[in-house]
């Protein structure tokens, strides 16, 4: 069930229905928007009581919710979520698109330095590298733990860039809330339940990745996950899911873009770094992601990729990037956006989260 409240709700009128949900044993989620607030309400295990709840002052309507996901549906909140992030004119959602780039894995300062230098030359506002990295093989380089999460906020420092990087376990999750600004929960943990609940009770946004052969319906309910513990601020990414083809490591799911936008809320990111798993084709796939309406890229970037101690093939070079920058703003002008052109922020205070 979710409570539509007036445009002319008071805050105080917002304030005792949720206080009222709770009352009935229940939880409830305000989610303001533009024209009007709507509280979604969990906890029920069937259909919730009124209680009272549709006579209550400010209250427009009651409506019952058919669907398994309840927080990130259009539903709940008509226009798009835009996760900000503070002291900066960062943004995700909206009109401008959001680009994320930066190695996979964080190797060393002068790699990651070097690379941090290219994304903001760019014009990208966050710079992702991997700390702690799910690798197939338990031989493969695992990620430099901590101290890439001390590179990475030093980079933020100089480069003002926001810092988006992966947690695999409640552990590390602790970790990267402490250094970055956004965590992001990969394909292979995108149903590790227990993670997600720990990342809805972060106070950082959560970026969550499509798991390789998770449906539309199980991505959202995985953000929903997140969202039932509070914490509001997700965006999605697709990046390929796994199928017969063999000439990409994955299959872009494009068309996952505008179902998502029609059911959710929420913004929705395309990475086609790991949705080829080629550097040769990772720039035909970002123009045709911002053509489809993604809400933002995020792509593997590397100034020497064969030495790179993951996903090399598929990191594009410097000068790539620079393309790849110039093309998805030209072609975000075609569908009614843009792209960044660099971060500002406004303080040294507003550097700290
Ligand atoms: C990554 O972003 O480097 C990564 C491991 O991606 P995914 O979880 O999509 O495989
Ligand atoms: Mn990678």
């Amino acid at each position: 069930m979710l409570i539509v409240m007036k445009a002319t709700a008071t805050p105080e009128q917002v304030d005792a229905v949720c206080k009222r949900i709770e009352s009935l044993g229940l939880r409830p989620h305000p989610l303001p928007g533009a024209e009007r607030t709507a509280i979604g309400i969990t906890g029920n295990r069937g259909m919730v009581e009124q209680g009272g709840l549709a006579e209550m002052p400010g209250v427009q309507e009651v409506i019952r919710v058919t669907k398994p996901y309840k927080l990130v549906s259009r539903d709940l909140k008509e226009e798009g979520t835009v996760i900000r992030f503070a002291g900066t004119d960062a943004t995700i959602g909206g009109k401008r698109l959001a680009v994320m780039a930066g190695p996979c894995s964080v190797e060393s300062r002068d790699q990651i330095f070097a690379i941090a230098e290219i994304v903001a030359k760019g014009g990208a506002q966050f710079l992702r590298g991997g700390a702690y990295k799910p690798r197939t093989s338990p031989y493969a380089f695992q990620g430099l733990g901590e101290e890439a999460l001390q590179l990475l906020a030093e980079v933020r420092e100089a480069f003002g860039l926001r810092i988006v990087t992966e947690a695999i376990d409640n552990e590390s999750l602790a970790l990267v809330e402490q250094y970055a600004d956004m965590i992001q929960i990969g394909a292979r943990n995108m149903q590790n339940y227990s993670l997600l609940k720990r990342a809805g009770r972060s106070k950082l946004p959560v970026l969550l990745k499509r798991g390789m052969s998770a449906t539309l319906e199980e991505l959202l309910m995985a953000a929903e996950y997140v969202m039932s513990e509070g914490n509001y601020n997700v965006a999605l990414v697709e990046r390929g899911v796994r199928t017969f083809v063999d000439h990409t490591r994955n299959t872009l799911d494009l068309s996952i873009v505008p179902a998502v936008q029609k059911l959710s809320h929420l913004p929705i990111l395309v990475d086609p770094s790991h949705g080829t798993g080629k550097r040769d084709k990772v720039l035909a796939l970002a123009r045709a992601a911002v053509a489809v309406g993604a809400d933002g890229l995020m792509v593997e970037v590397h100034h020497q990729p064969d030495q790179a101690l993951s996903d090399g093939a598929q990191s594009i070079l410097p000068e790539q990037f620079a393309q790849l920058m110039d093309e998805a703003a030209a072609i975000a002008k075609v569908v009614g956006r843009e792209v960044s052109r660099g971060i500002k922020v406004e303080s040294a205070a507003g550097a700290a989260r």
